[in-house]
Order: C-alpha cells, then structure tokens, then sequence
C-alpha cells in the first residue's frame, strides 16, 4: 500500500488521463489561451449542471466571493453576516471591501450557520449574508432564504466546498447548492470536489442584470472593450483549466458518490463509538462530503492528530482558529463575540484523508488505526 494521501489527485488524474491530457493539448494547438471556445463552453455545461441561468468563470474562489460583493454596491461599514466556522477567504473578503463582518454561530450537528442566529443578527446595516455549505453539507436554506427575503437581504452562497450537493426543499423541488441565493460562488482549487489543476473559480446567478454586472467586474469594469464603467478587476478562468474542468465535470457525480461510499465505510467503523461524533446527514441536503470530519468528545483531538501522522496516516484540523479570533480582525474586535459552538467545535474537529480513489484496504487501515489510538 503506499503513502495514503489527505486527497489523491494522481490517481484521480491515472483514470482521467487520455481525456485530460486531450483536452490540455488541444488548447494549446489553438493558442487560445484566455477566453476561447473552452471557456464559454464551461460556462454553458456548468449552468446546465447547477441549474442556473448564467455562469461567470474567474480566477479563483477567493474573487468569485469579492466580485458578488462588488456586484451588490455595498458601502463602507455596511454588514455582511457570515459564520465564524469558515474558511478565512469567506470573511476575508468582507474585511478587504471595508465592510463590517458580523459573525454567527453553526450548528453542532451540521457544522453550517444557525438560522435563529442569523435573524438575531440581523439589523438595518445587514446588507448581504453569505451562508457556507461546509465540507460539503448545504446550509438549511429555506428557512435562511424565507428570513432574508423578509428583510430583502441578498444571499451570496459559499459553494467552494459543495458543487455537485442538492438540497430538497419542504414542497419536494431539489436544486443544486450553490444555485438557489441571489449569487452562488465556488472555487475550483485542485483539491475541491471539482478541482482543476490549479487555480480557478466561478460566479452563479439566475439574475440577469447581476449577471452582466459581475462579468463586468471580473473583467475590468467593461462591457465594450476599453471603455470602463465601473471599478472592476482582473479575475479570468484560465482556459487550460477550463477545458480540464470540462473534462472532471462529466465525472463529478461519480465523484460525490465515491465520497459518499467512503464516508458510509467511515460511518460504520464509527458509530458504535462513545467518543466519536461521525458526520450529520441532513435530510434536507446530499452531503458531498469535501471533508469527512469527526468530532471527538473527551479525547485529546491534537494527540491523536500527532499519533496518527506517527502511523502514516494524514489528517487535518480545518480550522484550527475560527474567523472571529483571526489577528487580521483585529480592528472589528470580534475575538469575544460569543460563539460557543464554534469554539466547541473549533476544539474537537479533526478531518480524515476524503477523496474519490480511497480503497477499501486504505479506509480499513485509517478506521483500525484511528481505533487503536483512541482505544
Ligand atoms: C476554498 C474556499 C474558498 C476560496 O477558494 P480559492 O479558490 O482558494 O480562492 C472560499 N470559501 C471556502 C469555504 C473554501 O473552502
């Protein structure tokens, strides 16, 4: 057996190969290298897939974030409501367009916003709330989308963690997370559920006007070439990563169920456990599982984190300091806001190697082992 990997992308990629390789080829016999025919034929493969009117491709998830902020013509010290438990990208954003962040609290179970959080945080300066779909679970978003369209707040969602999720809502229509706020945003980092090889990013919206909007943004302010309406930026999907994205996205639900087999083999090796919490699975949502992430209660997570890495087994603690403790905060004096269970969890959370290529023989190792140390 060797090495096992926190994400296999080579043997991902060894499945893949002659269509990536094809694909990766094929742009560069067209020296079509920004924009071209891949690009804009993502775009309307993507749409198609999510359910979702238009697709604006950009570089990465981190500006995918920005630019629907941009797009709402926010202002300085308006607040933008978002949990704690994230990625620093999520709030990052807020922070860098001087906007105010106002932090809420996650669910145990679900690790995603609580609802009766968001309406207590809501006030008049609540400009936009960006639920995140964490590693890989949807928000519960029709209680959230019901809230913020009495308050007509926009709902920017986070979907860097789960493209290829579906949530069902209480009449039994099912859309794709990512397609049902105002904006969607994902990344296409590598190791994403839809990764490429390297750095990319893509924008979500039914709304046509937004649409145009943020396509401008992304594309420095214009429509017309050279003529510059507005304050935008450089944010383009490069095309070689577009046509690999073409090629993963045939394969993506394959993928969410390849994840989905390894988190049932987790699931069984842990249940019967009195120390271990395994992965909520709302009935509302298909978890996609970008992570699988155990709490453990009562153990030493950071000992065992260390003892596994002792036996070859990676793991990783996301995210080892919440948003609202993070130094670059600072000036927003969050690092108090009460948030007991993102702290709780922020304690307790470990994360076991999650991709499409796990063997049974790999999954078997990981849970015997994991075992041993708890004991
Ligand atoms: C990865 C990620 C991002 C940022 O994506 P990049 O492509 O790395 O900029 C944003 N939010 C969440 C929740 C993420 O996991």
């Amino acid at each position: 057996m060797d090495n096992i990997q926190m994400v296999d992308l080579k043997r991902q990629y060894q499945k893949i190969k002659t269509d990536v390789d094809a694909a990766i080829q094929n742009v560069i016999n067209s020296a079509a290298f920004i924009g071209g025919p891949d690009v804009a034929q993502l775009s309307t493969e993507l749409a198609e897939y999510l359910g979702v009117k238009h697709v604006i491709p950009c570089a990465n998830g981190t500006d995918a974030l920005q630019i629907a902020l941009m797009a709402l013509d926010l202002q300085p010290g308006d607040e933008v409501i978002t949990p704690s438990f994230t990625y620093i990208a999520t709030v990052e954003v807020v922070a860098l367009l001087r906007l105010t962040p106002v932090f809420v609290d996650v669910d145990e179970d679900t690790f995603t916003m609580n609802i009766e959080s968001v309406r207590k945080a809501i006030t008049p300066k609540t400009k936009a709330i960006i639920p995140v779909h964490l590693y890989g679970q949807s928000v519960d978003m029709e209680p959230l989308l019901t809230l913020a369209n009495e308050h007509n707040i926009p709902v920017i969602e986070d979907n860097a963690q789960a493209i290829g999720g579906k949530y069902t809502f209480s009449d039994g229509h099912v859309a794709k997370t990512g397609s049902m706020g105002a904006i969607g945003c994902t990344s296409f980092f590598p190791s994403k559920n839809l990764g490429g090889y390297g750095d990319g990013g893509a924008i979500f919206t039914n709304d046509a006007e937004l649409a145009v909007k943020l396509k401008m943004i992304a594309n420095h302010g214009q429509k017309v070439k050279y003529y510059h309406e507005m304050v935008g930026c450089n944010s383009r999907l490069d095309t070689i990563q577009a046509a690999i994205l073409r090629v993963k996205l045939r394969q993506l639900d394959g993928y969410c169920d390849a994840r989905r087999s390894a988190a049932d083999y987790y699931d069984a090796a842990f249940k019967n456990h009195p120390n271990i919490i395994t992965p909520f699975r709302a009935p509302y949502s298909t978890h996609v599982f970008h992570q699988y992430t155990l709490r453990l209660i009562g153990i030493d997570r950071d000992m065992v984190h260390k003892k596994l890495a002792d036996r070859n087994i990676p793991s990783m603690i996301y995210y080892p300091v919440p948003s609202h403790k993070q130094a670059m905060l600072k000036e927003y004096g969050t690092e108090n806001n009460y948030l007991p269970v993102t702290d709780m969890l922020n304690k307790e959370v470990i994360s076991l190697p999650m991709h499409t290529e796990l063997t049974k023989e790999e999954l078997s190792f990981i849970t015997t082992n994991l075992l041993e140390i708890i004991g």
